[in-house]
């Protein structure tokens, strides 16, 4: 059985006070035994938000981004080390913006996703083609190149600490989400790839989310479609009534 997860992306934004408010009306909502949330949440309050959560073990926090080496004259970025010091687990990887305004490419992609793998991370990987791509109907061959480029050099073993984010970047922070039709033909062929490239039990039990303007009125729809394992939600978890609705719409 594939996890169900719903996880935030709080990207750069909320004061301590709104993250502690926003942490605490999650958590104090008791969670469907079998979903998962994960709350990508800035790192000035990663620890903030792992004491509050840990008493409920359907929540994980993550960090947004981690360095590919473990420590160094690196000013301004945060190692995988410091992340296990504080018990995080999971690390968002790939995310369009960081792939966009940080020029992440899909070699040091790859490094990262080792290095955490390595050091027992959960990685959220984002993959998910620019609107040009869309519209040239090239968005296949663009995420399984960036699949093939980041993650593909993973043993099954460790492809099992990988959860998937497909998020086409004309629909993330936009309002246009993509259709549950083309969210499911997307998501199939990523499962496809899967199973060519490691076994179809790799492919069956991997989880793979969506990303790109989830919002309640529109989780219940995506998150039922057959490879639709969750959504990766931006915007929408935010706000602790939407995504407390996200959280229940599987
Ligand atoms: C995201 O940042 O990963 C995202 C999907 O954002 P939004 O839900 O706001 O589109």
């Amino acid at each position: 059985m594939r996890r169900k997860i719903a996880a935030g992306n709080w990207k750069m934004n909320l004061t301590e006070t709104e993250a502690r408010e926003l942490t605490s009306a999650i958590s104090d909502k008791k969670i469907p035994n079998d979903v998962t949330v994960i709350l990508g949440c800035p790192a000035p309050y990663l620890s903030l938000t792992q004491a509050l959560t840990k008493s409920n073990k359907n929540i994980h926090i993550s960090a947004q981004n981690a360095h590919q080496e473990s420590k160094g004259a690196y000013t301004g970025e945060i190692s995988h080390n410091m992340l296990s010091s504080i018990g995080v687990d999971h690390v968002i990887i790939g995310h369009s913006e960081r792939r966009e305004y940080f020029n992440e490419s899909n070699n040091l992609l790859k490094k990262k996703v080792e290095v955490l793998i390595e050091n027992g991370f959960q990685v959220i990987f984002c993959c998910g083609e620019p609107l040009k791509v869309r519209k040239s109907k090239k968005h296949k061959a663009y995420v399984e190149k960036q699949l093939k480029e980041s993650l593909f050099h993973l043993s099954s073993t460790q492809l099992k600490n990988v959860i998937i984010a497909y998020e086409p970047i004309w629909a993330i922070g936009t309002g246009v989400t993509a259709s549950p039709a083309q969210a499911q033909d997307m998501h199939k062929y990523i499962r496809s790839l899967i199973r060519k490239n490691y076994t179809q039990k790799t492919a069956s039990e991997l989880s793979i989310l969506y990303g790109g303007s989830v919002k309640p009125a529109n989780a219940k729809e995506l998150f039922g479609k057959q490879d639709v394992d969750g959504g990766l939600v931006g915007g929408a978890s935010l706000n602790a009534e939407s995504f407390n609705k996200i959280i229940r719409s599987f």
